[in-house]
This record gives C-alpha cells, sequence and structure tokens, in this order.
C-alpha cells in the first residue's frame, strides 16, 4: 500500500495531466444553450455533413425522402424506453406551395443568447437576420408571421404555439453559435421530424454555396423549438460569434444580408419543388 501511494505521489503530475486532457476532449464545443431547453434524456444524434456526400455516407435529397419517415427515425436514440426521439405525433412533409413562413428570431429580452462573455450580441444579430430573411420572403410572395418582431423575450413553448397555430406552414428558426473553443467556426443546421430534412438539407447546401465556410455537419437534434412545432422546422447556426473572424464578418450587414438570403433561396426552392 505504501508503496502504491509513493508511487501515485510520484506520478501525480502526469495524472493530473491525464485528467486535464480527459476533460479537454469531454467539455463540448456548443455553449449556445439558451436555446436549447435541453431534453431530460440524452442528446445523441446523427451528423450529417455535406462534405461527405460525394463518399459513402450519401444524404441525398431522394434518400431523405424515401427512407426517413417521422416513425423509422423513432427508432433511433432509444436507450432503455421512450426517449425524445420519440415523436409522439406526425409531422407531415413539406407541401408543395405552402403559404406561410413562421420565422424564429432566437433570444430576445434578458435572454442574450450565447455565453455571458462573449462580446457580440446573439440576440440582435438572430433579429436582425430574421428581419432581413422576413423581408426577402415578403418580396417573393410568402407570408410570413415573425415569433419576435423586437427586443423582448418569448418562451420556447409560445413559439412552438405561434408555430403549431398556422397550417400550410413552415418554420425557421434563426441562431448563432458560440464554443469555448474560439476557433469553432461555421454552419450547422438542425431538423428533428423527418419533415423537416427536405428544407434542412437546401438550407445547409445553400448558406455553403453561398459563403465559403466550415461545414459543421446537417444534424438531427431535438432542441425543443423544432421539437415541439408539428410543422415542418430547421433551426439554422449560421456562424459562431465567439470566433473572432466570424464574429466581425456576422456584424457586417452585408454578411447578413447574405445569409438571410441563402436561407431564403432555400425556402422558396423546397416551395417551389416540395419536401
Ligand atoms: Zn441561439
Amino acid at each position: 500500500m505504501l508503496s502504491l501511494f509513493s508511487w501515485l505521489r510520484r506520478r501525480r503530475w502526469l495524472l493530473l495531466f491525464s485528467c486535464f486532457l480527459t476533460l479537454a476532449v469531454v467539455v463540448p464545443e456548443h455553449a449556445d444553450a439558451a436555446r436549447r431547453k435541453r431534453p431530460t434524456q440524452g442528446s445523441r444524434g446523427s451528423k450529417r455533413s455535406l462534405k461527405k456526400k460525394s463518399g459513402r455516407a450519401s444524404y441525398s435529397k431522394s434518400k431523405g425522402r424515401r427512407g426517413r419517415s417521422a416513425r423509422s427515425t423513432s427508432r433511433r436514440g432509444r436507450r432503455g424506453g421512450r426517449s425524445y426521439y420519440t415523436p409522439s405525433f406526425s409531422v407531415p412533409s413539406i407541401d408543395r406551395g405552402f403559404s406561410t413562413v413562421i420565422v424564429d428570431a432566437g433570444h430576445g429580452g434578458h435572454d442574450n443568447g450565447g455565453v455571458p462573455w462573449q462580446r457580440i450580441s446573439e440576440k440582435e444579430m438572430t433579429l436582425d437576420t430574421a428581419q432581413r430573411l422576413a423581408s426577402y420572403l415578403r418580396g417573393r410572395g410568402l407570408r410570413v408571421i415573425m415569433t419576435r418582431t423586437d427586443d423582448t423575450f418569448v418562451g420556447l413553448g409560445e413559439r412552438v404555439r405561434i408555430a403549431n397555430a398556422t397550417s400550410n406552414s413552415i418554420f425557421v428558426s434563426i441562431h448563432y453559435n458560440s464554443a469555448p473553443n474560439l476557433l469553432a467556426r461555421g454552419f450547422e443546421t438542425y431538423y428533428f421530424h423527418a419533415a423537416g430534412y427536405p428544407l434542412a438539407y437546401r438550407i445547409h447546401r445553400n448558406l455553403l454555396s453561398a459563403i465559403p465556410n466550415e461545414d459543421r455537419g446537417l444534424r438531427r437534434r431535438g432542441f425543443y423549438v423544432i421539437r415541439g412545432t408539428r410543422i415542418p422546422g430547421v433551426l439554422c447556426e449560421l456562424g459562431y460569434l465567439t470566433n473572432a473572424q466570424e464574429g466581425s464578418e456576422i456584424l457586417s450587414r452585408s454578411r447578413r444580408q447574405a445569409l438571410a438570403e441563402a436561407v431564403g433561396r432555400a425556402i422558396v426552392e423546397t416551395r417551389r419543388e416540395g419536401g
């Protein structure tokens, strides 16, 4: 026992260093927790990168439509019983010619979004981008309902209620990201119900083709606003405000306009072609 103790003493710095390394690997990168209202069970999801499209993992639109009903995806992520991946309702796929887009500017009021130490306010960037998206869509004949139009707090439940109160519609939530890893940058696009996948795919693809940036993946995750909406929904993470370079890019109006138009083009395309 004594020899074990002295062995541990001699190697304590080695052990401390190992612990540090383990923590560094385990700490999650995404810190935009405010929007997430995390489900009580795990958040395991599928990550899809459009970069992989040409390789073994091909996520074509047709595959998305053919093989991904809400029922089939409900089995994924099940761990010892019911998980949040089990939708309690089914969401119809996107109708060609849908009339309304619910544009959801993330955060607002006392909810700044992001992490406390970040320099650029997420709630301001999301509202501005959402307004740009709304005017782009209105200019193309779509009806737009915004979940907030100024700096007020709107709860996640209220956002879902607004979305679910309108039929023949889709839901698009606008966010920016943050991370302790200050080098993290790029686009992430999320859907939950299978019906949201075709729109998420087009948004992610349009973003990457309009703006050269890191492809951080098209993913299925159970974020509250896209889990509770009974219409096809997508949550866009349009870049990292904690990355100095990407943050300053997002501060420019032209960048936010380009982001809004890329998302808008994907919506118009989806309206024309259906989901
Ligand atoms: Zn956010």
